[in-house]
């Protein structure tokens, strides 16, 4: 391991979703530790204000818009990101959404929509991303999980399919690279402040002191949060640690 753990200096990340929530709280932390960030997500006007802001923080960074669900934009997102910023080290798998509905109610579509944005994208982008990691010697790739990677709930069937499965491909990527060099971790945010979950309170009713009485930190967990397990697991600190599924819920996972 190197003298500095924690240093991405001249190491290239690529964040889908990072132009909000805990995707930017993810590209904030990776930035401040040296790398330079492609941000990735549909909305362009909201990926050029997530990158202004790293810029003002001297971080390198570019967006690229791209429906991560769809294999062509996937390829001319890796392509544009070795074009712009030369190299590919770290891969955060964390774009997502939920549709809330109980099983009888969800139809196809969106059953299709949410695998398709949650753990059909992870696959894309890590198979895609795979190449440009070996080019350079190794990676990490970071795929974002959730508390219903082992909870379930009654209004998020196929939420909890997809994540439940990225926690699958995670471990099945770890054993398959390693021989590569190239570490593969999932995430487990617990209740997050976000867009995502402002949904979810106004949806679900009480939602907000529930997570506040289940989670022994007392508080929901902030999109700051994630910068600090983003850099371990982006960094050398953490070459040795691969399959792993790392909650980030204040303890949430383990309230009895
Ligand atoms: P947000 O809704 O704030 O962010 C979601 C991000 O995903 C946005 O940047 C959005 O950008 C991007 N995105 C969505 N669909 C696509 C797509 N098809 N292609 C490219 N980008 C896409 O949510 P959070 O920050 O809360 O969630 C981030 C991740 O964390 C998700 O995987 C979520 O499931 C997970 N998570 C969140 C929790 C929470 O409490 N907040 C708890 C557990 C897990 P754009 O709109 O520009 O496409």
């Amino acid at each position: 391991m190197t003298s500095k753990p924690f240093d991405l200096a001249g190491r290239v990340a690529i964040v889908t979703g990072g132009n909000g929530g805990i995707g930017l709280g993810m590209a904030r932390g990776l930035a401040e530790a040296g790398a330079a960030i492609a941000v990735v997500g549909r909305d362009e006007a909201k990926s050029r204000a997530a990158v202004a802001e790293l810029e003002r923080h001297g971080a390198r960074a570019i967006c690229l818009t791209a429906d991560v669900g769809d294999k062509a934009a996937v390829a001319a997102m890796i392509d544009g990101t070795l074009r712009a910023l030369g190299r590919i080290d770290i891969l955060v798998n964390n774009a997502g959404i939920n549709i809330r509905k109980p099983p009888q109610a969800l139809d196809l579509d969106d059953w299709d929509r949410v695998l398709r944005t949650n753990l059909t994208s992870a696959f894309l982008c890590s198979q895609a991303v795979y190449p440009a990691l070996k080019q350079s010697g190794g990676g990490k790739i970071i795929n974002i999980g959730s508390m219903m990677s082992i909870f379930g709930a009654s209004f998020a069937p196929a939420y909890a399919a997809s994540k439940g499965g990225i926690v699958q491909f995670t471990r099945s990527c770890a054993v398959a690279w390693a021989a590569d060099n190239i570490q593969v971790n999932a995430v487990l945010p617990g209740w997050i402040d976000t867009e995502l979950t402002a949904r979810a309170r106004a949806e679900i009713d009480g939602l907000h002191d529930k997570v506040l009485a289940r989670t022994p930190a007392a508080r929901w967990g902030a999109t700051a949060d994630f910068a600090g397990i983003a850099v371990f697991l982006a960094s050398p600190a953490s070459d040795f640690v691969t399959g792993a599924a790392i909650p980030v819920d204040g303890g949430f996972s383990v309230m009895g």
